[in-house]
């Protein structure tokens, strides 16, 4: 079975949709990279998976232009309206779930960026040494890739409706 279809395996029934892009076709935005120092998340310089601690955008580059493909999956979450901000901190969670199940089957080998900063932990051990480098998720936009870029790359959508939230994560291969 091949590196795609064991992903694909992996998430169906569970992901809303993926798409398989090259990361040649990925475009990295020091302006998105360097917005994280406006902490408006407040994760900046507190969590492994987000800036500076994850690595300068070069290095992030570097990491994921080593491998050619990248498999791009989302999750959509219904809510009750758009102000429903209880369902999208479920919807969060779920994606982060689904993040770190991709991350501990397949992250030995196949580096996995998600959405946001890396939640394995109640509180990232930060600037100390990670606790689970096995498991730890960087953010994808700390990379510079803007979602929206992403989606349309990868061809799946990035807004699913009204009422709706809709997460990324992406795992580099080889295939
Ligand atoms: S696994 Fe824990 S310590 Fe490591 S980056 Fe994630 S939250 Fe931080």
């Amino acid at each position: 079975m091949s590196m795609k279809e064991q992903f694909e395996e992996a998430l169906r029934g569970k992901a809303w949709e993926w798409g398989v892009v090259s990361t040649g076709d990925l475009i990295f935005s020091p302006e998105l990279h360097k917005a994280c120092e406006q902490n408006v998340c407040g994760n900046y310089n507190k969590n492994w998976g987000c800036p500076p601690g994850n690595g300068t955008l070069e290095e992030l580059k570097a990491k994921i232009l080593a491998f050619p493909k990248a498999m791009v999956f989302t999750t959509k979450y219904d809510l009750e309206d758009s102000f429903d901000f209880e369902g999208m901190e479920v919807a969060g969670e779920a994606h982060r779930k689904l993040t770190v199940e991709m991350m501990e089957r397949f992250g030995k080998t196949n580096p996995v960026y998600g959405a946001g900063c890396c939640t394995v932990c109640k509180e990232c051990s930060y600037p100390e040494p990670c606790r689970f480098p096995g498991k730890a998720v960087s953010a994808v936009e700390a990379a510079g890739i803007s979602v929206g870029d992403l989606s349309r790359t990868a061809g799946v959508k990035y807004n699913n409706g009204e009422s709706t939230v809709t997460y990324f994560s992406m795992l580099l291969f080889n295939e």
